[in-house]
């Protein structure tokens, strides 16, 4: 069996389309089918990797090195599973694959087009993603409809349905706002969209009716006659507090028994025990913590800000609610402590600090300082990435006594190069070979017994996923170590420092990698989990 949905947007994005398929995906799941999702993403960008967090959100790197679109971490973290690139495509990939072919003779001479060769490859990719392990496939199409950037990918979808008319359903995600003046959910906005699907081919089962208020009866009623889909099949979506109750408020309306009817298959279970049990968690964590990320994308506002560290947020609030604590998160701008050194005591506030990662040389020294900020007051800190690089620098300066050390993605002329770049990087940034060069994907990482870390992850080798091109100087591994910031994780192949940390120290750890790609909802990421646990007991403390 090989069904497939499509999940399509429509009237505005951002309105949780993502976590609509995750969340659809958690209850098949429920229902004993093996799930797996697609993102097809309608940018011309190869993969996300080449694209600003700022206005595209989170890259999310999947195990197999894929730098993807965020939505891919709302499936894995749903489903609790691993995708890989097969599950991720943009025009740009499509389109790739579709003229290297061209190029090497694949079409056999004929005229290759936009139709229908660009949707054929959109339904190859579709239906090589997880072959024979999966029941149903979940594809996410990027955008709302009526763009012209998506059609391509609705012409595969409408192709698809006409193929195996009962393999295939659509879901339509779309925004029934509430104008103030009014005080009312107005259904025009989606009756067009119904349409607009309509025009390419294509009709919804189901319209998940997303907005601020609960969809009421009269509303139920005027989008079925309209846009010609069932009242029982137009599901109330409003807004709530945690994106983890949206699996058993979309259940409440049975909306997985109805697709499966749809699809002409039983559920062959159901079980949402675990996603009730996980919510009453949710629910119940009462005793805040308060956790500091530092860093620099904050610039343009909270909105966009949380999206670009979706995965980090997403992870510190998964440890939180694991030790029954309520998440208080707040947006550091790492600038501040640049324009005045003094103001980082405005941190001593906080249980806990992170620092996320990223690139370039802006906010760096007022993130250093909030670094040094936590070594010696003794708050918590967990670096991840640039947080981890940053703070073998913060270390080397101020206690290794090497004054100037710093990375050279920062200063190339540093004098102590704590952070360095291997040739290989070098050459690709001389040769402007940006595109998914960086250290990719997962390695492993040995840890040595007895430290923070390997207690606890409760082993002494890990695999971690990476996005990164700079690394950790080993030449400054011993000087360092000397003076108590010890490397208690290498990638046994390269010798490449995956983790340090401080001794006397509550929690000062930094990773070279990512982390926050592997925590999932029920199952919080070790280090998280472990940086949560010294945050929690500062917390206390405070009382
Ligand atoms: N800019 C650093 C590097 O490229 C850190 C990257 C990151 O934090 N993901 O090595």
């Amino acid at each position: 069996m090989r069904k497939y949905v499509f999940v399509v947007g429509g009237v505005l994005s951002g309105v949780g389309k993502g976590v609509t398929s995750a969340s659809l995906g958690a209850i098949f799941k429920a229902k004993g089918f093996r799930v797996t999702a697609v993102k097809a993403d309608p940018y011309v960008n190869v993969d996300a990797g080449t694209m600003n967090p700022i206005e595209h959100g989170e890259v999310y790197v999947t195990r197999d090195g894929d730098e993807t679109d965020q939505d891919m971490g709302n499936y894995e973290r749903f489903l609790d599973t691993d995708l890989g690139s097969e599950n991720y495509m943009t025009t740009g990939r499509v389109y790739q694959t579709v003229i290297q072919n061209e190029r090497a003779m694949k079409y056999g001479g004929k005229c290759v087009q936009v139709v229908p060769h660009i949707p054929e490859e959109i339904m190859r990719r579709i239906k090589a993603a997880d072959q024979n392990k999966t029941d149903i496939t979940i594809i996410e199409i990027g955008g709302t409809v009526g763009e012209y950037e998506n059609i391509l990918f609705l012409e595969a979808a409408r192709m698809m349905k006409l193929q195996t008319p009962d393999d295939v359903a659509f879901v339509l995600v779309s925004y029934l706002p509430v104008p103030s003046h009014l005080g009312e959910m107005k259904t025009k906005p989606t009756q067009h969209a119904a349409r607009a699907l309509n025009s390419v081919g294509i009709h919804a089962n189901v319209i998940i009716a997303r907005g601020p208020l609960e969809l009421d009866a009269p509303r139920r009623e005027k989008l079925a006659i309209h846009c010609g889909v069932p009242r029982d099949r137009c599901i109330a979506a409003p807004d709530v507090d945690s994106i983890y109750r949206i699996p058993l408020l979309l259940e409440k309306e049975d909306l997985g028994n109805k697709l499966l009817q749809d699809l002409d298959v039983k559920p062959r279970t159901t079980d949402l025990a675990p996603w009730k049990t996980f919510v009453g968690r949710i629910q119940r964590a009462k005793r805040d913590v308060r956790i500091a990320v530092v860093g620099k994308y904050f610039g343009t506002g909270e909105f966009t800000l949380a999206d670009s560290y979706i995965s980090v947020i997403e992870s510190l609030k998964h440890a939180a609610w694991f030790h029954g604590r309520r998440p208080d998160l707040h947006w550091v701008s790492a600038e501040d402590f640049e324009k005045d050194s003094t103001s980082v005591s405005r941190l001593s506030t906080f249980d806990g600090i992170l620092v996320p990662g990223g690139f370039g040389s802006r906010g760096i020294e007022g993130i250093v300082n909030a670094i040094r900020f936590a070594r010696e007051k003794s708050i918590p800190y967990f670096g991840l990435c640039y947080g981890m690089q940053l703070a073998c620098i913060e270390f080397a300066r101020n206690v290794a006594g090497l004054a100037g050390a710093n990375s050279v993605e920062v200063n190339p002329k540093t004098p102590h190069p704590v952070i360095q770049l291997n040739p290989l990087q070098a050459k690709n940034i001389l040769e402007q070979k940006y595109g998914a060069t960086m250290r990719l994907g997962s390695y492993g990482c040995a840890l040595k017994l007895g430290s923070k870390a390997s207690k606890a992850y409760g082993s002494q080798f890990v695999e971690e996923r990476h996005r990164h091109r700079y690394e950790f100087n080993n030449t400054y591994r011993q000087a360092l170590e000397e003076k108590g910031l010890t490397v208690v994780g290498v990638n046994p192949e390269s010798d490449l420092v995956e983790i340090v940390e401080l001794k006397d120290h509550p929690f000062f750890l930094g990773v070279q990698f990512h982390p926050e790609f592997q925590s999932r909802p029920m199952r919080p990421h070790p280090l998280f989990s472990a940086f949560m646990a010294a945050a929690g007991k500062k917390r206390n403390l405070r009382g």
